[in-house]
C-alpha cells in the first residue's frame, strides 16, 4: 500500500477536544487555558469548567482576580510575567507544571487572552509532552478581539482591510531581531501587543517603512474591563502618548478602519491638524 501523502494532523496525540476531565488516570493532566482579556464573563464555558475542577492553577500576574475566583477550590500560584518586574524563569515554570501533574489530577496553566498568542505556550507544551504528560489547550479571547469589540470597529472591512496582523516589537534575550515593522507595513490592519512605552520607536520604524503619519491609531488600555480607556491618535502623533501613565495592559491598533473610531475613543490625543481633517473625512 502506498504511504499516505499527508499524515492526518493529530495522529498519535492524546485525544483532546471536549475537555472532559479525566478521573481515572494516576497522573494528572495539564490544561493550558486562555483567561481572556480580563472580564470574567469572557471566559469560555470550557475554560470555566476546567477552572472550577482545578486542583492547582498557575497563573500570569496579569490574570484578573475575577477570573481567578472561578477556580474556587484550587490552590492559586502566580508565576510571572509582568513587564519590568521579576518573573519566574520559563524553565522553572515548565518544571513546576510537570511536578504538579504528578501530584494533582487537574492542573491549569492560566494565561491572559489566548494561550497560543504571545504566551510562550509552545515551550510549555513541548516540556509537558516530553515528560509524557497529557496536555490540552483551551482557547481564549485574545486582547485584540476584545479591543475591536469594545471600539465597535471591525478589523476587516470590505474595500479597506482584507488582512490583519498581530505583532510585538518585543524580543526575548538572545532571540534574533524580529521584523515586526515590515509585517505591519504590509498589513491593512495591525495590532501591536506589548508595545506600550515604545511609541516613539514604533512611529519611527513605521514612518521609515512608508506608513503615512496620518494613519489612524487607537490605543486601548484594559480592554473588556470597566476601567478601560481608549485614545484615538495618528501614527505621527503617537509619541505624544508616551508619557501617558498607563494603568494596565495596552494594545496599539493601526489602520484605516480606525478612522471611524472617532466616536468610540474617550480622547483624541495631540492630533496633528492635518490628521484631524483627514479623520473628519472618514
Ligand atoms: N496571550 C495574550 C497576550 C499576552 S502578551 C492575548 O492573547 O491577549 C501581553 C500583552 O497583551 C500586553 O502587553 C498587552 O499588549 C496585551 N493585552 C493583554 N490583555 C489586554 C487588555 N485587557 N487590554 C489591552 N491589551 C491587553
Amino acid at each position: 500500500m502506498r504511504a499516505a501523502k499527508h499524515a492526518p494532523l493529530g495522529a498519535g496525540l492524546p485525544a483532546g477536544g471536549g475537555a472532559r476531565v479525566m478521573k481515572t488516570r494516576a497522573l494528572g493532566k495539564v490544561y493550558l487555558v486562555g483567561a481572556g482579556p480580563g472580564a470574567a464573563d469572557l471566559l469560555t464555558l470550557r475554560a470555566a469548567r476546567v477552572l472550577a475542577e482545578a486542583d492547582v492553577v498557575f497563573h500570569d500576574a496579569l490574570v484578573h482576580p475575577d477570573v481567578l475566583a472561578v477556580a474556587s477550590r484550587a490552590e492559586r500560584i502566580a508565576v510571572g510575567k509582568r513587564c519590568g518586574k521579576h518573573s519566574t524563569a520559563q524553565r522553572f515554570i515548565n518544571k513546576r507544571l510537570v511536578d504538579a501533574a504528578r501530584k494533582h489530577r487537574v492542573v491549569v496553566r492560566l494565561k491572559g487572552g489566548d494561550p497560543m498568542l504571545f504566551g510562550r505556550a509552545q515551550e510549555e507544551l513541548d516540556a509537558l509532552r516530553e515528560a509524557g504528560i497529557e496536555v490540552e489547550v483551551v482557547p481564549g479571547v485574545t486582547a485584540a478581539l476584545a479591543a475591536a469589540a469594545e471600539l465597535g470597529v471591525s478589523l476587516t472591512r470590505r474595500g479597506l482591510s482584507r488582512n490583519v496582523v498581530f505583532v510585538t516589537p518585543r524580543v526575548g534575550d538572545g532571540e534574533p531581531a524580529n521584523d515586526w515593522a515590515a509585517a505591519v507595513a504590509r498589513a491593512d490592519t495591525a495590532v501591536i501587543y506589548m508595545g506600550a512605552g515604545e511609541a516613539a520607536a514604533i512611529t519611527a520604524a513605521l514612518l521609515a517603512r512608508g506608513k503615512p503619519s496620518t494613519l489612524p491609531v487607537v490605543v486601548v488600555e484594559n480592554a473588556s474591563l470597566p476601567e478601560s480607556r481608549r485614545w484615538l491618535t495618528t501614527l505621527g502623533a503617537l509619541p505624544g502618548l508616551a508619557d501617558e501613565a498607563f494603568r494596565g495592559p495596552v494594545l496599539l491598533l493601526l489602520g484605516e478602519v480606525f478612522a471611524s473610531a472617532a466616536g468610540q475613543a474617550e480622547a483624541q490625543v495631540d492630533l496633528l491638524p492635518v490628521a484631524q481633517a483627514y479623520l473628519r473625512r472618514a
